[in-house]
């Protein structure tokens, strides 16, 4: 076998593996990514869209920002359709100046390789079959099978797990070190991929009929996402059907038809393990929480634990300073909370206005006012907006 050390492994190239091993190549510190899939398949991934100002500003302070979000649009308003009724919210402005840019996260997957490798990294796709070893010790292993086949072992000081919800890292941790909080919103969820230009802003749709938005994915493409009776599969629903409902919630009658590229159920469930943390791994992002897409804090919440985390290790390799690694935990889920109550909150306001259940009238009416509250009081605005934005470590 072949044995090899690094200063820290690396678990996953995602948004989380991936901003880590930029932040710390930026500092000097060696590190090594092993990403189980090929690269056109990382590369094509279309999942998030946002990145928040908070992570743009990590991005700067970096030094990152021209390599990475250069020539990506920044956020202007947010349209919020009532009943088919548009009212548009300038969410940079209630922050105080600070937009988020809309940038689609396989772009930014895409250019975070580039930068990495471009400056020498060392990122290895098809890297099969790890298993973690030595977690209790000081410096654990990774065995893995590379894409030749080679079995190969990699000794680090460090070793973080970016490997989203379906990652090794987190199995790896020994029974009964973590506890997990789990929860079903019980909506259902369904988003298209087409090849419909992008709307003017970001628009999200509230109606009777149910929610649905739309968020532009480059100049020519759009997501689209449909709120659906919770329990039922939506995926047989017929284009025309798919486009029906589009039109209806989104009270555009000429919403422009394109061909649908892509279906996903979207499970609006989220999930966090305390801590984030056994000995010397550290669980990052997707692998240690889930939120659903509403308020756009996934990606956002991946990139800002690799910050978190980054920080803690050069501070610990240039100065024998070991704080931030004890507090990278704390630190991350309290962020991670917040964001778990916003994405809450902010589902129950738009979801809530298409609910036909028994007390679904109620509902509604709360869910209105809520969202009313958002144009009519400046403090209930900018208290959103702060959380678009995304709140400093
Ligand atoms: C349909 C959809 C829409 C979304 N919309 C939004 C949105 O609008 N805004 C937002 O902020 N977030 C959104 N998210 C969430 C966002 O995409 C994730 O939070 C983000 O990808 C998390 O990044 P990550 O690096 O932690 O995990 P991932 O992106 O899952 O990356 C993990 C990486 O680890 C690799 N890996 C897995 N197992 C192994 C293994 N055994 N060995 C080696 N490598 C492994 C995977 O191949 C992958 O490359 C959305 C997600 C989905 C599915």
């Amino acid at each position: 076998m072949s044995a090899e050390s690094t200063t820290v492994g690396i678990i996953g190239a995602g948004p989380a593996g991936l901003a880590l091993a930029n932040l710390l190549q930026r500092s000097g510190v060696a590190c090594v990514v092993l990403e189980l899939r090929e690269r056109a398949y990382v590369e094509e991934r279309q999942r998030a869209g946002v990145i928040d100002h908070f992570v743009g500003q990590i991005f700067e302070e970096s030094g990152l920002a021209e390599a990475l979000t250069a020539g990506m649009p920044v956020e202007t308003l947010l349209e919020i359709r009532n009943e088919g009724v548009p009212r548009f919210l300038d969410g940079p402005g209630l922050a105080g100046g600070r937009p988020s840019r809309l940038v689609p996260q396989q772009m930014l997957v895409r250019r975070m390789i580039g930068t990495f490798q471009d400056g020498g990294g060392d990122l290895r796709f098809g890297a099969r079959d790890i298993t973690l070893h030595d977690l209790d010790g000081a410096r654990p292993r990774v065995v893995y099978r590379d894409a030749d086949g080679t079995e190969r072992e990699l000794t680090c000081d460090y070793l973080a797990g970016c490997d989203g919800y379906h990652g090794v890292s987190r199995g790896s941790i020994p029974d009964g070190e973590l506890t997990t909080y789990r929860f079903d919103h019980r909506l259902g969820w369904y988003t298209v991929l087409a090849d419909s230009p992008a709307p003017r802003y970001p628009l999200m749709a509230i109606s009777r009929h149910g929610f649905a938005a739309q968020f532009a994915r480059g100049p020519h493409a759009s997501r689209f996402y449909l709120q659906h009776p919770y329990g039922e599969d939506p995926r047989n629903w017929s284009d025309e059907y798919t486009w029906e409902q589009l039109r209806l919630r989104l009270g555009d009658d000429a919403l422009p038809i394109g061909a649908i590229t892509g279906r996903e159920v979207v499970e609006m469930r989220s999930f966090v393990v305390e801590p984030m943390a056994y000995r010397k791994l550290f669980l990052v992002g997707d692998a240690a929480h889930i939120i659903t897409p509403m308020g756009a804090k996934g990606m956002n919440l991946a990139v800002t634990d690799a910050y978190v985390l980054a920080r803690a290790i050069i501070a610990a390799e240039e100065k024998g300073d070991g704080s931030g690694l004890a507090a990278y935990s704390d630190v991350c889920l309290r962020r991670t909370w917040d964001y778990q109550e916003f994405s809450r909150w902010f589902s129950e306001m738009v979801h809530e206005a298409g609910d036909h259940s028994e007390d679904g009238a109620f509902r509604r009416k709360l869910a209105q006012a809520r969202l009313e509250r958002l144009f009519s009081s400046p403090t209930a605005g900018a208290a959103f907006a702060d959380l678009m934005a995304g709140t400093p470590v």
